[in-house]
Protein backbone atom coordinates (compact mmCIF):
# COMPACT_ATOMS: atom_id res chain seq x y z
CA UNK A 1 0.00 0.00 0.00
CA UNK A 2 1.07 3.44 -0.69
CA UNK A 3 2.02 5.86 2.12
CA UNK A 4 -0.38 7.73 3.35
CA UNK A 5 0.15 11.71 3.14
CA UNK A 6 1.09 13.38 6.50
CA UNK A 7 -0.11 16.51 7.85
CA UNK A 8 3.29 17.75 8.89
CA UNK A 9 5.30 16.74 6.02
CA UNK A 10 6.53 19.95 4.22
CA UNK A 11 4.50 20.23 0.90
CA UNK A 12 1.37 19.50 3.03
CA UNK A 13 2.06 22.22 5.72
CA UNK A 14 2.77 24.74 2.70
CA UNK A 15 -0.36 23.76 1.40
CA UNK A 16 -2.35 23.53 4.57
CA UNK A 17 -3.20 19.55 3.93
CA UNK A 18 -5.76 18.33 6.19
CA UNK A 19 -7.41 15.03 6.55
CA UNK A 20 -10.63 16.33 7.69
CA UNK A 21 -12.10 19.23 5.07
CA UNK A 22 -13.62 22.26 7.17
CA UNK A 23 -14.53 23.43 3.70
CA UNK A 24 -18.06 22.94 2.78
CA UNK A 25 -18.31 20.81 -0.83
CA UNK A 26 -14.64 20.68 -1.05
CA UNK A 27 -12.81 17.12 -0.74
CA UNK A 28 -9.89 15.50 -2.19
CA UNK A 29 -12.77 12.97 -3.85
CA UNK A 30 -14.21 15.69 -5.81
CA UNK A 31 -10.63 17.62 -6.53
CA UNK A 32 -9.33 17.40 -10.07
CA UNK A 33 -6.24 16.18 -8.66
CA UNK A 34 -7.51 12.88 -7.13
CA UNK A 35 -6.34 9.83 -8.95
CA UNK A 36 -8.35 6.09 -9.39
CA UNK A 37 -9.55 4.83 -6.26
CA UNK A 38 -13.13 5.71 -6.48
CA UNK A 39 -14.82 5.20 -3.51
CA UNK A 40 -11.59 4.21 -1.40
CA UNK A 41 -10.94 6.42 1.87
CA UNK A 42 -6.99 6.75 1.09
CA UNK A 43 -6.24 7.77 -2.92
CA UNK A 44 -3.18 8.96 -5.00
CA UNK A 45 -3.02 12.69 -5.81
CA UNK A 46 -0.81 14.64 -8.40
CA UNK A 47 0.00 16.97 -5.94
CA UNK A 48 1.81 14.60 -3.48
CA UNK A 49 3.64 11.84 -5.98
CA UNK A 50 3.73 8.90 -4.56
CA UNK A 51 1.28 9.38 -1.71
CA UNK A 52 -1.76 8.38 -0.97
CA UNK A 53 -4.77 11.46 0.79
CA UNK A 54 -7.46 11.29 2.94
CA UNK A 55 -10.66 10.90 0.63
CA UNK A 56 -12.26 13.67 3.52
CA UNK A 57 -9.27 15.39 3.00
CA UNK A 58 -8.22 18.98 1.74
CA UNK A 59 -5.18 21.51 0.74
CA UNK A 60 -5.23 24.39 -0.63
CA UNK A 61 -4.92 23.36 -4.53
CA UNK A 62 -8.04 22.06 -4.24
CA UNK A 63 -9.93 23.05 -7.95
CA UNK A 64 -13.09 21.36 -9.06
CA UNK A 65 -13.34 18.06 -10.77
CA UNK A 66 -14.00 19.16 -14.38
FE1 LIG B 1 -6.71 16.83 -1.98
FE2 LIG B 1 -5.16 18.93 -2.41
FE3 LIG B 1 -4.72 16.66 -3.70
FE4 LIG B 1 -6.86 18.11 -4.28
S1 LIG B 1 -4.74 18.74 -4.59
S2 LIG B 1 -6.78 15.89 -4.01
S3 LIG B 1 -7.42 18.94 -2.28
S4 LIG B 1 -4.54 16.98 -1.50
Amino acid sequence: AQEKLAESDPTAVALKYVHESKVEGQYCENCMFIQGGEGEAWRPCQIFPGKVVAAKGWCTAWAKKG
